[in-house]
């Protein structure tokens, strides 16, 4: 794939209109985070009929399934590998980039309830299970929550983890806090992991993975938490006292473990956070290089300044690579392929430093209109500062990624 298609670009201008009437007149509301980003989701999940598609494809999904005696389909989830049953890969892609040229954080909101929490229970889920909490959060009827983070843990998510799930009788028991959770404060489904209580030493100890409602009893959420950008996508806390769970609303380890299915999670997310990077470098780019044009001083537009031309030269450079990774993505997505943890690791690493040196920079060419919330770029370049942070940190894809090349 070196270009969009015809029927691609068709898509994208449609989502691209229906962004400009939508969310760009929300814009100052969206990012003080006065206005939560689900009702504009669920009306673009509406207006393109993705609401439909997701129904549709995930009865198919289920039947088939039924029909296996209720086994997953190993291969299914291969083939689509956010297990959330979007069997287009640049109608998956599209949106993406289009929002995170505006808001990126409605892509973080919406990716994290279909790609992380629906996904992971797509993966492990019976399919009462699927039935139950993943066709609503497909369809964006619900919102969903992906907890693993804790204030003790972070970068070392499993070892540090503190969360506890003790058996009595026939529940579960669970006990904790986490911290950093996309769509806390609003979610109305929570994908949780914690540890198994056995008297086994901490760091020895299985993970478990439960699906919690909002408005159990023990289940505290916290208001949205005062942070740096993307505050079009809500982050909050998680507060767990004697939470008491059924049998039911635990998910499948598999057979490798409630680890490593967190870690398949990891691939997505960083494969999509290229899809993210390249909106912000796109928007910044243009935006730039209108004003570039535009900007005179000592009689000449800025844009004849050597000093700038490296600017857009640097931005373009930036465009090409990650444009690659992502239709490199796409077509791995097509043939059926997952990429590598090193892959998707490398991919995430070179992205969001891309996004984030190139929003920084287009706030530099702005000069002190770039400071000013008004030109636009100061905001994707808070934004974009989140891409090195979450879904692993910057200095944890190196670690991946090396890990990875040395196990082979
Ligand atoms: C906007 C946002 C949304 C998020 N959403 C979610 C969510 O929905 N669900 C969820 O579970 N979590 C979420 N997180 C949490 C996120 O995954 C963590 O912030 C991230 O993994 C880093 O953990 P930490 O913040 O505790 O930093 P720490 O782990 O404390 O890291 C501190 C510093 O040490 C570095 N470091 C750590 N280990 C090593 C090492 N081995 N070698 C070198 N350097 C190292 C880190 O790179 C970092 O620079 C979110 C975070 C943000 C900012």
């Amino acid at each position: 794939m070196i270009e969009w298609s015809d029927e691609d670009l068709m898509i994208r201008d449609a989502v691209r209109g229906w962004i400009d009437a939508e969310v760009r007149p929300n814009l100052d509301a969206l990012d003080s985070g006065e206005l939560p980003p689900y009702d504009l989701l669920r009306s673009l999940y509406k207006t393109f009929g993705m609401d439909e598609m997701a129904r549709s494809s995930f009865h198919a999904r289920i039947a088939k399934e039924r029909e296996g005696g209720g086994k997953t389909d190993g291969k299914a989830g291969k083939k689509d590998a956010d297990g959330a049953g979007g069997g287009n890969a640049t109608m998956t892609m599209l949106p993406i980039i289009e929002l995170c040229k505006v808001a990126p954080g409605m892509v973080s909101a919406m990716g994290v309830g279909l790609g992380l929490a629906a996904g992971t229970i797509m993966k492990r889920g019976t399919p009462e299970q699927k039935e139950r909490w993943a066709l609503p959060l497909l369809t964006m009827e619900k919102v969903g929550a992906w907890a693993i983070t804790e204030p003790n843990s972070g970068s070392d998510a499993f070892g540090g983890m503190q969360a506890t799930a003790k058996k009595v009788g026939d529940e579960y028991v669970i006990n904790g806090g986490k911290t950093f959770i996309t769509n806390g404060p609003y979610a109305d489904t929570i994908v949780f992991y914690c540890k198994l209580d056995d008297g086994r030493d901490p760091r020895d100890r299985e993970i478990l993975t439960f699906v919690l409602d909002r408005g159990m009893e023990g289940l505290e959420q916290s208001r949205p938490l005062r942070k740096m950008g993307l505050h079009s996508s809500p982050t909050g806390e998680l507060f767990l006292t004697d939470v008491r769970a059924g049998a039911d609303r635990l998910l499948s380890s598999g057979s490798q473990g409630g680890k490593e299915s967190a870690r398949q999670n990891f691939v997505t997310e960083r494969a999509g956070v290229a899809a993210m990077a390249l909106g912000v470098i796109e928007e910044c780019l243009k935006l730039s290089v209108e004003y570039a044009r535009t900007r005179e001083l000592w009689g000449r537009r800025i844009g004849d300044f050597q000093l700038i031309q490296l600017k857009l030269a640097k931005m373009e450079v930036a465009r090409l690579n990650v444009q690659n990774l992502v239709f490199r993505h796409i077509e791995m997505q097509r043939a059926g392929r997952a990429p590598t943890l090193a892959e998707a690791s490398a991919m995430k690493l070179y992205a969001a430093q891309a996004a984030s040196e190139v929003a920084q920079e287009a706030v530099q060419l702005f000069g002190g209109n770039g400071y000013m919330s008004e030109y636009r770029v100061e905001q994707l370049a808070r934004d974009a500062k989140s891409f090195q942070i979450y879904a692993g940190t910057d200095e944890i894809q190196v670690t991946h990624i090396a890990r990875d090349l040395l196990s082979r």
